[in-house]
């Protein structure tokens, strides 16, 4: 048995690495790299040419404390590399060599998807907060929602809300913030999911019991626009006035539809308008259809209705000079534009593809009861 192998390889002389010394530390609120590097025992020379190669592939009024920066230079103090440590695990370094080389590094990132349960007492942000999910969740919830339900005013306490979240991570390290892929929440009897799509761009899909919500439908179906929103000379009075929505000239016993899913809060008569109907949609808008000759028989103040839903018959009750539909768009109380542009573009851009949205819904629905069975069978096991 040989004693020792020599193979031709090893008979070639070793490159011979001067042995090195590490120097690195955090950087500190209001520093600058250079004090930093100053700091390392860097001369001024060597500073402000690391500044540079850095300073082009990070902008370097973006260092904060917490970031960091490490310096390795051979025994002598004459540097070999320094590197900084920025935001997501990234790191830039500049090597020094004939020329400064700078290269960097981008950490592998993998995306996980994670589910969680929050009760809902007092409110969604103190809800999601206590449950460990990111309480800035609250916010896409509330500005998804807002518009259909007025969670101060329909939720009762003691809702559940489930949610599922991807976020992007290195090892345990979560990068960038995370962003929410479903939630699901019932409010009053009514089961209201959200499915935002797994490209982080584009409309998210809200579910109202199962099925997709229309978000807008017309008021009236083929009916001639006759009067829009705007100052205009009264067709009764004659003088100038503000017209506070828009006029749809159509037959009397027209169909008038609920443009918005939301809450009937008003049937009844009010001056000028003659018989209304008042719908709230969340808790800032409202909109009013008026002038009606009939309101259906089952229609009560306080019920829900779906985009589409009939909710009156076309007239020409209080001040009309013949069957038309006003109707108006109040936001915060104030008269806005139905048809203004912004307004109607929101509407095109929420109609969605049901087929698609469905297979969306129960894909989510699916991983999130996998993903709280996993949840829930590792909490037990920690317990053990
Ligand atoms: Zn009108």
């Amino acid at each position: 048995m040989p004693l020792l192998q020599i193979s031709v390889a090893d008979t070639s002389l070793p490159t011979i690495e001067p042995p090195l010394s590490t120097w690195s530390r955090d950087i500190e609120s209001g520093e600058t790299l250079d004090t930093v590097l100053s700091d390392a025992g860097l001369s001024a020379t060597d500073r402000a040419e690391v500044a540079l190669a850095l300073g082009a592939e990070y902008d370097l009024r973006q260092l904060r404390p917490g970031h960091s920066v490490t310096v390795v230079s051979t025994m002598d103090g004459s540097p070999r590399r320094v590197a900084l440590a920025v935001e997501d695990g990234v790191r830039i370094e500049a090597i020094f060599g004939d020329e400064l080389a700078t290269q960097v590094l981008t950490p592998v990132s993998e995306m996980v998807t994670l589910a969680g349960e929050a009760v809902i007492d007092s409110s969604l942000f103190a809800a999601l907060d206590e449950a460990g999910i990111p309480a800035r969740f609250a916010v896409d919830l509330a500005q998804m929602l807002g518009g259909t339900v007025d969670f101060r005013r329909e939720m009762a306490g003691g809702e559940t809300l489930r949610l599922l979240w991807r976020e992007a991570r290195v090892g345990d390290e979560r990068i960038g913030q995370p962003d929410l892929a479903f939630a699901a929440l019932e409010v009053s009897g009514a089961l209201y999911e959200v499915v935002w799509p797994d490209s982080g761009s584009g409309q998210a899909t809200i579910f109202v019991d199962g099925e997709v919500l229309r978000v807008f439908a017309q008021p009236v179906e083929g009916a001639r626009l006759s009067s829009v929103f705007g100052r205009r000379t009264h067709p009764v009075y004659g003088n100038v006035r503000m017209h506070t929505g828009v006029d749809f000239a159509a037959a009397r016993g027209t169909p008038v539809q609920a443009t918005a899913p939301g809450r009937v809060s008003f049937i009844g008569w009010r001056n000028g308008y003659g018989r209304v109907v008042e719908i709230s949609h969340g808790s800032d808008t409202m909109t009013r259809y008026a002038h009606l000759s009939a309101v259906p028989d089952g229609l009560v103040q306080g019920q829900r209705v779906a985009a589409g839903d009939l909710i009156g018959r076309v007239g020409a009750t209080g001040t009309a000079t013949g069957p038309n539909l006003h109707y108006e768009v109040l936001v915060d109380g104030r008269p806005t534009d139905p048809l203004s542009e912004e307004r109607l573009a929101e509407a095109a851009e929420r109609e969605a593809d049901d087929s698609a949205a469905r297979s969306m819904l129960a894909e989510a629905r699916a991983l999130l009861a996998e993903s709280l069975d996993r949840e829930i069978a590792l909490t037990a096991t920690e317990r053990l």
